[in-house]
Order: structure tokens, then C-alpha cells, then sequence
């Protein structure tokens, strides 16, 4: 029988190996869209290259005129290309931002503390959209090795979500509630919101790259937010809320993977 238990464990052996290369395959794919964001991002330098080259034009054109030339109107063109190249400029930062924060940097982290930072930076937005945001976070939360940014991103894209998602609620109804937990080996960060919830043909899709039912969204949110998610062997994921609304969870395990 021997030879009958090696077999198995060979088998058992494969099966493994091809689970984890399957893994590898999601999380790259995922790290793809990431890539994808970025080109999305330099495709947003063609307007103000395009820019550029039509006051560019512009100037030769007066420059070739036989009337005499107006200084401060080709002063004024010149500080439209100047501004339009920053404009530009700062696009190519935020691609080299991103991919550059695609490595998480794993530290000792007091996730309450990161928590109440990411409230801070969209407390104001909040209080204009008639929100309100309260938390409740636990106090025997252990520190998770994690990248704080990365962290904080998560949460206030899931903040913004559930604003969304409450846009048309009544004003009484616009609360926030976000909370931290100590669950097993994992360290959670919840946000709830009464918006109206998820349908079931938009839930499928919601973590696609480029998925938004918002005129004005991009629809990178989540699919992001679930690659940091993956990167720190966590994970993101949403239920249905009892009383209405919905609720997305963070999970982040508290030891680092070997
Ligand atoms: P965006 O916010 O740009 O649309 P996201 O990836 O963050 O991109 O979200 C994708 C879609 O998921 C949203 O357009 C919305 O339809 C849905 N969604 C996300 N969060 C919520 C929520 N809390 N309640 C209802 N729908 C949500």
C-alpha cells in the first residue's frame, strides 16, 4: 500500500500546486487592471498635449502674421501652454504614484487609528452631502502588518460608495456607520450604509475594472480597492443589509504570510 499512499500524496501534491498557480493567475490579472487604471490615466494626457500643440499653432500662426504682434495676448497663450504642461505634468505623477504604491509597504498598523484619518479626510464632504458618519471602533484590536495608505484608500472609497448609494435617502436616513473588529486571526473594517442596496445582475459585475452606474464615475473603486485587499492576503467583500442598505467588508489577517 505503500506505493498507493505515495501516489496519493503526489496527487494531493498537484492538486496544491495547480490551486496556487491559479491564485497566482487571479492576483496577476487583478494587478493588470491596476496597469490598466494607469493607461487609463496617460490617455488622459492627450488633452492637454492637444492643448499645447493648438496654442502652439496659435502663436506660429500670429508669429507668421505681417500685423504687428499683441505681447500680452501671446503672453496669455504662453501661460495657457505653462499651464496645461503642469496639467500634464501632474497626470504622469499620478500614474508613477500608483504604480509605485502597487508594492504594499506591510508595517505594524493601529487600523482604528487609520480609520479615523480616512474619516478625517472626508469628514467636511461628508457634512455638505448631509451625511453623517459614525464609528465604533473595538478596542482590542492587535496592530496588523499592513500599508497605511493602501489602507486608508479602501476606506474612504467605501465611505464615498455608501454616500453615494444614499443620495436620494432621506436626510434622517443618511448615516454612515463604520466599525473595526477583532475577529479570529483577522482584523475587520465594516461600512454600512441605507442606500438601496445591491441588485443581484450588479452585484456580479461590481468589482469589474471599469464598472459604475454612475454618469460621473469611473468604476476602478472596487476592483482597486480588492487588489490592496488581495495584496495584503485579505479580503474585501459586501453583504445585504438587514433593514435596507449594504455592508462592505474588510478582512486583514493579523500575521503576516510567510
Ligand atoms: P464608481 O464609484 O466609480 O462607480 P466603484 O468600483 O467604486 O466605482 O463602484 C462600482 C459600482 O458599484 C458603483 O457604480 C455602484 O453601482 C456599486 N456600488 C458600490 N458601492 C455601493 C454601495 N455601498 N451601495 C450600492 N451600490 C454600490
Amino acid at each position: 500500500w505503500m506505493g498507493s499512499v505515495l501516489d496519493i500524496t503526489e496527487e494531493k501534491r498537484a492538486r496544491e500546486q495547480a490551486r496556487q498557480q491559479e491564485e497566482r493567475l487571479q492576483q496577476s490579472s487583478r494587478l493588470i487592471t491596476m496597469g490598466e487604471m494607469a493607461s487609463t490615466l496617460a490617455h488622459e494626457l492627450n488633452q492637454p498635449l492637444a492643448a499645447i500643440a493648438s496654442y502652439n499653432s496659435g502663436c506660429i500662426n500670429r508669429l507668421h502674421d505681417a500685423q504687428p504682434i499683441d505681447r500680452r495676448e501671446l503672453l496669455d497663450i504662453h501661460e495657457r501652454i505653462a499651464r496645461q504642461a503642469q496639467r500634464a505634468g501632474e497626470i504622469i505623477r499620478r500614474v508613477h504614484d500608483f504604480v509605485r504604491r502597487s508594492e504594499p509597504k506591510r508595517e505594524p498598523l493601529d487600523l482604528n487609528a487609520v480609520i479615523r484619518d480616512a474619516i478625517g479626510l472626508i469628514e467636511a464632504d461628508a457634512r455638505k452631502r448631509g451625511m453623517r458618519i459614525r464609528s465604533e471602533l473595538a478596542d482590542d484590536l492587535p496592530q496588523v502588518p499592513a500599508d497605511a495608505v493602501m489602507i486608508e484608500q479602501i476606506v474612504v472609497n467605501l465611505v464615498r460608495n455608501a454616500m453615494d448609494a444614499m443620495r436620494d435617502e432621506a436626510p434622517a436616513a443618511r448615516i454612515i456607520e463604520v466599525r473595526s473588529a477583532h475577529e479570529g486571526r483577522f482584523a475587520t473594517v465594516s461600512v454600512a450604509d441605507r442606500g438601496a442596496g445591491i441588485p443581484d445582475e450588479i452585484a456580479a459585475r461590481l468589482f469589474e475594472p471599469f464598472f459604475t452606474t454612475k454618469s460621473e464615475g469611473m468604476g476602478m473603486g472596487l476592483n482597486i480597492c480588492r487588489s490592496i485587499a488581495e495584496l495584503h492576503h485579505g479580503r474585501l467583500g459586501f453583504e445585504v443589509r438587514a433593514g435596507g442598505g449594504t455592508i462592505f467588508t474588510l478582512s486583514l489577517p493579523l500575521d503576516s504570510p510567510a
